[in-house]
């Protein structure tokens, strides 16, 4: 903790950090936005908990003058690229992801002039520069909806996750999709065996799924539901079953035992922990407000391409 005084004039080492924080936001006329991957902490003072397009969303609709953004860099690219007129910033610069890092946007104009003529579908965890060459962007709750809005004599270039995109695949067997090979570091740890072994000690369980998860192939035929973060989320309280295998990255689970009094979750793996995502600490963010740090922006003409598939997907889902 700081201890000098802060924007507020106040000792800081007397108040409670929560506290600064949300009086900070209020005089900034501020809003924190966070995934539900982030640390327990900064899940109970968020003003919008949910997954990436739940993120775009709020950001979109509020009409605050400065959006933190607790969760990785491509969501509050997201966000800026959806707020131009508004300060977003990220409480840490290297809260990155190894998903939007697998490819560039140099790789996927080379693969788009080997397909002329291709619909690039991009999943949210992409760079704003990627998402500017993409016709379309996606999110793990909207991945078929937007693949089934494309004409199907199509064919579609799907990046970055190919265990995402193999699940649409499967979805839509008679369409052209083409996969990039990327996926996510944390997702990847998620694997088979593990699951089987829950399965058989919690055979009561529903088995919750996250498409990006490295044993999609394998574990599908076990899975209840393949859904997104906050498909997870509803099916959790909409369910009769108390008991839960949770697939996908643990930090969920904190929003899951809250929210569901009374009913017991499983991790799929309690390695599935993303280092990017708990980067975000109460700490960060009260120094976010303080100094204004760190702001997200995107290049005028990258935000205008970005802005296109990302509205097109709002549109779509
Ligand atoms: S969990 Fe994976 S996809 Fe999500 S932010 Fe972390 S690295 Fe990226």
């Amino acid at each position: 903790m700081k201890e000098k005084g802060n924007f507020l004039g106040n000792a800081i080492t007397e108040i409670p950090l929560k506290e600064q924080v949300l009086e900070l936001k209020k005089k900034r006329n501020a809003v924190i936005v966070a995934h539900n991957y982030q640390l327990p902490e900064i899940q109970d003072m968020a003003d919008y908990l949910g997954d990436s397009l739940g993120m775009a969303r709020y950001a979109q609709k509020s009409d605050a003058d400065v959006i933190v953004i607790c969760g990785v860099h491509f969501m509050a690219e997201s966000a800026a690229i959806l707020n131009p007129e508004k300060t977003v910033l990220i409480p840490d610069l290297e809260a990155g992801c190894s998903l939007a890092e697998c490819i560039t946007a140099d790789q996927l104009q080379a693969w788009k002039n080997g397909h002329p003529g291709a619909v690039v579908v991009a999943y949210v965890n992409t760079t704003a520069a990627v998402k500017a060459l993409s016709d379309i962007c996606c999110t793990s709750s909207n991945a078929l909806k937007v693949v089934q809005s494309i004409p199907a004599d199509k064919e579609i270039l799907f990046i970055p996750d190919m265990y995402l995109g193999s699940w649409v695949r499967m979805q839509e067997p008679k369409r052209k999709i083409h996969l990039w090979n990327g996926s996510c570091h944390t997702h990847v740890r998620i694997r088979p065996e593990p699951i089987a072994e829950l399965k058989k000690r919690h055979p009561k369980a529903e088995f919750l799924m996250h498409p990006e998860c490295g044993c999609l192939t394998a574990s599908m035929g076990l899975a209840d539901h393949i859904l997104s973060t906050d498909g997870i989320v509803r099916r959790a309280h909409e369910s009769q079953a108390k008991e839960f295998i949770i697939a996908t990255e643990v930090g969920i689970l904190h929003r899951l035992e809250k929210e569901n009094p009374g009913k017991k979750f499983y991790p799929a793996a309690e390695e599935a922990s993303c280092e990017f995502m708990k980067k975000i600490t109460l700490e960060k963010v009260l120094w976010s407000l303080e100094d204004m740090q760190y702001k997200v922006t995107v290049p005028k003409e990258t935000a205008i391409a970005a802005r296109k598939a990302l509205d097109r997907m709002m549109e779509v889902s």
